[in-house]
């Protein structure tokens, strides 16, 4: 029997990687897509000798071209930390519109299922907690990270649309503020920046007074529920998040204490709509998917530092360049 086919797109990033190796461990050929705009060829260079990875220069808001049989279309493409989108915010509305409506018409030539990766970003500064999916949310549009939120949620309208019209079987998973291996040391995300500041003993810099809450959880388990959901028929949206609630300051001072680290805490201001608390209402995923977390923080962000300690190339941040690596093949 032929090989299920994924194309995934965002590929080259830190969860479409891992995706990667999930998807070709479950047997699937991978066709990865990413223009590297905020990933790197290096983060997949450990699949290239693998049977059936291809890895395919693109950007997804010119056309998306796919010969053969697709079985699963993952649209990942997008700016995802707020230091990335705030730097890039039209690329980061056209991903979420233009490219999201170029996947979903490749699942749609291909008669494929489509999977959104969609945030609780969506949910904007919730005035409702824990979030479930029937929240509707809070969201400034015209604040500087609306270009995030809003693309997010136009893509999240524009796969519903497309599901109503009976053109593809579609799914969106909001997923939750996600850790582990290959995030970037820069990326301006809370638990990078933490471990960064940590193994190089500055000071590790916690916005406002760092009561504000965010639930985290490890990639391995993030990549599970997706998955989960794109084998099953669920429409969603469907959170997929570790309900671990926890304040910036705690995890800023479980890093160090992990990391055995003598770095300064110190306060820096708060990002504008920064939201105040996040945590996600998994019940549905639960009960649906048979989805719960399955990693122990402690762990994640034990082998999340162990990472970063063996890659300290990343913090000097030297990638390779892509050419290098999508010509070996
Ligand atoms: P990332 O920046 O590491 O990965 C995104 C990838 O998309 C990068 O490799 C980038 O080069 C690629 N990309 C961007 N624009 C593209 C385009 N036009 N064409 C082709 N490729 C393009 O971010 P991530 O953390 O891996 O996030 C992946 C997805 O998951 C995003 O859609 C993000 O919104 C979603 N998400 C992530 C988290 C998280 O905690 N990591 C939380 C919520 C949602």
């Amino acid at each position: 029997m032929a090989a299920r086919r994924a194309v995934v797109t965002g590929a080259a990033g830190f969860v479409g990687s891992h995706l990667c190796t999930r998807l070709l461990d479950d047997g699937f050929h991978v066709v990865a897509l990413d223009n590297f705009l905020t990933g790197a060829a290096d983060n997949v260079a450990h699949l290239l000798e693998r049977d059936g990875f291809r890895l395919i220069r693109a950007d997804v808001t010119d056309y998306i071209h796919v010969t053969g049989n697709v079985d699963v279309v993952l649209h990942f493409a997008s700016p995802a930390s707020p230091i990335d989108y705030l730097e890039l915010p039209i690329e980061t509305m056209k991903v979420g519109s233009i490219g999201t409506m170029h996947a979903l018409g490749l699942a749609k030539e291909k008669q494929a299922r489509f999977l959104l990766a969609s945030t609780s970003e969506t949910y904007g500064d919730p005035l409702i907690h824990p979030q479930p999916e029937t929240y509707w949310g809070n969201v400034n549009p015209v604040g500087p990270r609306g270009v995030y939120d809003e693309a997010k949620r136009f893509a999240e309208a524009l796969t519903m649309a497309y599901r109503r019209t009976g053109k593809v079987n579609t799914s969106i998973v909001r997923i939750f503020n996600t850790f582990g291996p290959r995030m970037r040391p820069n990326d301006g995300r809370a638990i990078p920046t933490f471990i960064r500041q940590a193994l190089t003993g500055n000071p590790i810099t916690v916005a406002g007074d760092g009561t504000q809450t965010r639930s985290i959880c490890y990639v391995d388990d993030l990549v599970d529920g997706v998955v989960r959901l794109s084998a099953s028929e669920l429409a969603g949206p469907i959170n997929i998040g570790n309900p671990h609630e926890l304040t910036m300051l705690a995890l800023a001072e479980w890093i160090r204490d992990l990391a055995d680290s003598q770095s300064p805490i110190t306060f820096v201001p708060r990002p504008v709509d920064d939201p105040s608390v996040r945590q996600p209402d998994i019940t549905l995923a639960r009960r649906e998917l048979g989805w719960e977390p399955q990693v122990p923080l402690e762990t994640g962000l034990k082998q999340t530092i162990d990472w970063f300690r063996e890659h300290p190339e990343m913090i000097e941040q030297i990638p390779v360049p892509a050419e290098a690596l999508i010509n070996r093949r």
